[in-house]
């Protein structure tokens, strides 16, 4: 039995999908219950897509998720150049191992698999103009190769003048023609493609000397003795070609088994989850923000504010299920359940309501002193500086209601600072059509912050029809007289009504008509804060 090594090899061409992140984790998960190995290879051959800060995007991703390559990136999140014991196969970079593709193209030359092709890229031009013209398409393969300059089509000192005066020209895969390709995929089972269908593709390219990711990919899958190839659905199209190099290299003994992972699916409609679904309907498709080179922003996972655990999670769950209802898989449970054999075939759709649902079910599992601890930084960005046990109360009374640390503040903020804004009747705290309560500078919580502008109108409206001048009264003598748990019983036994008077109450302190209950409130701001909130109520009445 081989040792099981598998591979997660982006091409840092911008920030890694989180398609791309579930192709890692699904890696991971495979190698780790196996105890083998996962490599981390970075596959940037093509330099003309190769995008600045990509490839350490891609390591602090995998790293924020937890996901740690065995091999390539060392303790300090480098991808390592130099072999090692620990890491043999360096360096890990595809860039930086150019010299090792040459030969490999140049064997598959002289054994009859590859040849040399001279096509400039006007003359290709032309003939793809040409083939468009009688309305197909060009495409170099068995039918148009006889007619193009090649080592197949041109006299032999011709091809050796060509090699050393061009420096323009690829080694092209010769297709074999009339043959089937029987192939089998760990999740779709077995495959069989024409390879008239297929084409004659580049394998290296003198311009750069750099190989195409089909030579590089096969070479160092073989190098590096991967024994699974577990990727996206996009490259199912080249597996007949990725067979039939190993043939032609005679490594079939030693072909790694090859699983395409479904597509993530848009939430609504048919395609790809996209950046643009997700900008559209208010959901990151990137583990972290990004800020590209050109200075355009995507939103990040974890800057929403999700837990890395429960992004694992949720992404874990789009493609594969356990077979059973469990939903809540820490990355060690995953690492015991996960099999290929339970990976849908089909894409899987992503619901963003059921990622939020992830992050609530994991923000309900912290503890309270660590959601306080979490939350402690964005209180301070706010000039506020509370006692660390202070929050850890307010986190127990409230985390039910949210989704992530920063919807605390949301739910909360008059727990810290007087209301500024006052929500009409009828309207919950903490919902999503509320209007935060985020006054533009951070107070003292004893000062009194009314929002004057937002505060008349609702005074002026609508305090007349619920709160007249002896419900104020009552309030307040319930207020001064009794303690934050008797204040409904002092109401109801002075036979004041309960509803208005703890209705206005409310009001006066939270700015909302609903949230926390009142005796709660007064428990954390006090009795003589409440009292200034609800005076200062009743002086802007007059
Ligand atoms: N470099 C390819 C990518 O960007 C890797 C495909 C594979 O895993 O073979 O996804």
């Amino acid at each position: 039995m081989r040792r099981t090594r598998v591979r997660f090899a982006p091409s840092p061409t911008g920030p890694l999908h989180m398609g791309g992140v579930r192709t890692a984790l699904y890696n991971y998960l495979y190698a780790k219950q196996r105890g083998g190995d996962f490599v981390l290879r970075i596959e940037d051959t093509d330099s003309g897509r190769f995008v600045p800060g990509a490839e350490r995007y891609i390591i602090d991703s995998l790293r924020w998720c937890g996901i740690c390559p065995d091999e390539g990136v060392d303790e300090n999140g480098q991808v390592v150049e130099t072999p090692s014991p620990r890491h043999p196969h360096a360096p890990y970079r595809q860039s930086q191992r150019r010299g090792i593709y040459r030969q490999y193209a140049e064997q598959l030359v002289a054994s009859g698999h590859a040849y040399y092709a001279f096509d400039t890229a006007e003359e290709l031009e032309k003939a793809r103009a040409e083939a468009e013209a009688s309305g197909g398409t060009f495409i170099y393969n068995h039918l148009t190769r006889g007619t193009l300059r090649n080592s197949l089509t041109l006299p032999e000192d011709e091809v050796k003048r060509l090699l050393t005066e061009r420096t323009d020209w690829t080694v092209r895969f010769l297709m074999p023609e009339g043959r089937i390709v029987e192939m089998d995929d760990l999740i779709r089972g077995p495959i069989s493609v024409d390879t008239a269908t297929l084409d004659d593709k580049v394998l290296w390219k003198r311009a750069d000397e750099l190989p195409t990711y089909h030579l590089a990919n096969i070479v160092d899958d073989h190098l590096m003795e991967i024994t699974e190839v577990i990727r996206g659905e996009e490259w199912l199209p080249s597996l007949p070609l990725h067979y039939l190099l190993y043939e032609a290299f005679g490594w079939q003994e030693s072909q790694p088994r090859f699983a395409h992972l479904p597509l993530l699916l848009k939430p609504v409609g048919n395609g790809k989850l996209s950046k643009r679904d997700g900008d559209k309907m208010g959901f990151p498709v990137f583990p972290l923000r990004w800020s590209s080179p050109t200075g355009e922003t995507s939103r990040g996972y974890r800057e929403d504010g999700y837990f890395p655990e429960a992004f694992v999670n949720l992404l874990a769950m789009l493609g594969w299920n356990p077979g059973t209802e469990q939903e809540l898989f820490s990355l060690d449970e995953l690492v015991q359940a996960f099999s290929l054999d339970k990976v849908g075939k089909s894409g899987a759709k992503f619901n963003p309501d059921k990622a939020r649902w992830f992050n609530r079910e994991y923000l309900r599992m912290r503890p309270d002193e660590d959601l306080a601890a979490l939350w402690l930084p964005m209180l301070e960005e706010k000039g506020l500086h509370p006692d660390l046990d202070f929050l850890t109360r307010v986190v127990a009374l409230i985390k039910e209601r949210a989704t992530f640390v920063q919807d605390f503040w949301t739910i909360a903020s008059y727990l810290f600072i007087a209301p500024s804004q006052f929500a009409a009747y009828g309207v919950k705290a903490g919902a999503a059509s509320e209007k935060p309560v985020d006054p533009a500078r951070p107070v003292d919580p004893r000062a009194k912050v009314w929002d004057d502008a937002a505060t008349a109108p609702f005074l002026a409206k609508d305090v007349d029809k619920f709160y007249k001048p002896e419900i104020f009264c009552a309030a307040l003598e319930a207020m001064e007289n009794s303690a934050p748990d008797t204040l409904e019983e002092y109401i109801r036994s002075h036979e004041m009504p309960v509803g208005k008077v703890m209705n206005l109450i409310r009001l006066a302190l939270s700015g909302a008509a609903s949230g926390l209950g009142i005796a709660d409130i007064l428990g954390f701001i006090g009795m003589d804060e409440g009292l200034r909130r609800l005076r200062y109520m009743q002086e802007r009445l007059g």
